[in-house]
């Protein structure tokens, strides 16, 4: 195992009791103030101990894997390791990553529906054996360059199929014919695997189609001869407790029993684990005169246009998918009651009509050199920020507080190739 100790990428700032998460925010702005004044990142490790926690009281029977393109970051897929989860891999990046933390390949699923061949045989050397597919050319590849490899079967759910509005796994039509090419092909199907967004409706009857649909591939699994035990439910957890207790128990039920069922949720884990904080770097004031001359009245409405330092390009690449963001709090503002909020909206800093981050919003007036903070941003691919944004990767702060640490430790969380980055914080508050 290749320890991070010789190549450290990243260090933990240990917070002593009664440091906080803004204590530490407020000490990188007052640092980053003196210097360039650039956007940063800061990650809390105890928050994803906490998921985990939260995960298991809730749903302890549900294997959870983590999908690696949610956040890559090593200290996350380092935890996560060491807190026992699976993994779902896309690319052979991401497998590599993982493997380097120790994790056995049989934890390892290869996700993707068109993968290349170079990744196949990626998987066949390193032993990772639970691959995805959902079509007939997958199936031969992976025949000819995995013919030991365990398939879990790509279901396609509706909710699915609308969010990225393309056509996505295998429709119940054409199951049998794919089960059949694999029997043909000596390739085992051990399972099936479907993904229901969070930005479904309807939960509930999305889940009951998709657990009915899959009960047939296993008995059509089952007639061919395939020993079908895996069920993968997907992600799309929010990280709210109450929608896990939803969506998640009844694919436990007794129409699955003896079947190993797990999930794999991304943003569960990660999203709140990770704030940003930007600047201000620019201001204007928009005034608008609308004429209602039906009323006869002269309305007048003025919206301030405030400029950061990081946009779309950069660290909310998500908002050009279609993601909304969240209103950032004000750092250290301290809102007398007088005080108003006005509309307001938030832009990157390209000047670019695609570089809005935040909409109107209602925020107290805001100068330039203020800083934001956008919490939950830990689902945006910290690895990615450097390559869309121009500028260089943003500095990265883990943190975790002592009280988690222990706890951590508890769980069997060593840290081992980090442990040598750990340095003590004390800010004064
Ligand atoms: C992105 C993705 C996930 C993770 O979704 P979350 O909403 O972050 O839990 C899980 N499975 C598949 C197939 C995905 O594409």
């Amino acid at each position: 195992m290749k320890g991070l100790a010789d190549n450290p990428s990243y260090i933990i700032e240990l917070l002593e009791g009664g440091v906080t998460l803004e204590n530490v925010i407020d000490g990188h702005i007052c640092e980053q103030a003196l210097v360039e004044k650039s956007a940063f990142v800061v990650g809390d490790l105890g928050a994803l101990m906490r998921k985990h926690v939260c995960w298991q009281s809730v749903v302890p029977r549900l294997q959870p894997y983590y999908p690696v393109k949610c956040n890559r970051s090593p200290a996350v897929i380092e935890v996560l390791a060491s807190l026992g989860l699976g993994f779902v891999c896309a690319n052979k990046t991401e497998v590599s990553l993982v493997l380097e933390q120790g994790v056995p390949p049989e934890s390892i699923i290869l996700s993707g529906v068109c993968k290349q061949l170079a990744l196949i045989k990626y998987a066949a050397k390193n032993n990772v054996q639970h691959l995805v597919c959902e079509n007939e050319a997958e199936l031969s590849k992976i025949s000819r360059l995995h013919p030991s490899a365990k398939l879990l079967l790509q279901l396609t759910t509706e909710a699915h199929a609308a969010e990225t509005s393309m056509a996505f796994g295998f429709s119940l039509k054409s199951c049998r014919h794919l089960l059949e090419a694999a029997k043909d092909l000596g390739v085992q199907v051990v399972g099936v695997t479907f993904h229901i967004p969070s930005s479904c409706q309807d939960l509930q009857q999305a889940y009951t189609h998709a657990l009915s649909d899959a009960r047939c591939v296993f008995d059509m699994g089952a007639d061919l001869g395939f020993n079908m035990n895996i069920l993968d439910i997907g992600g799309g957890f929010t990280g709210l407790e109450f929608q896990l207790q939803q969506a998640a128990p009844r694919c436990l039920l007794p129409p699955m029993s003896g079947v190993q069922v797990l999930a794999q949720p991304g943003r569960f884990y990660v999203a709140s684990a990770f704030s940003l904080a930007v600047s201000v770097i620019g201001k204007k004031v928009e005034t608008r005169h609308w004429d209602r001359l039906t009323q006869g009245v002269n309305h007048e409405d003025t919206e301030f246009l405030y400029y950061m330092n990081e946009g779309v390009y950069g660290p909310f690449s998500h908002k050009l998918l279609g993601k909304s963001i969240a209103v950032p709090s004000v750092h250290k503002h301290a809102l007398c009651a007088e005080e108003g909020v006005f509309p307001s909206s938030l832009w990157g800093p390209t000047l670019d009509q695609l570089d809005q981050v935040v909409e109107r919003c209602l925020l107290p007036e805001l100068s330039v050199g203020d800083w934001l903070c956008f919490s939950n941003m830990g689902v945006c691919g910290l690895e990615e920020f450097s390559c869309l944004s121009n500028t260089p990767q943003l500095p990265v702060y883990y943190t975790v507080s002592t009280c988690d640490w222990y706890e951590m430790q508890e769980a069997g969380v060593t840290l081992d190739s980090a442990m040598k980055n750990f340095s003590l914080v004390e800010y004064s508050a």
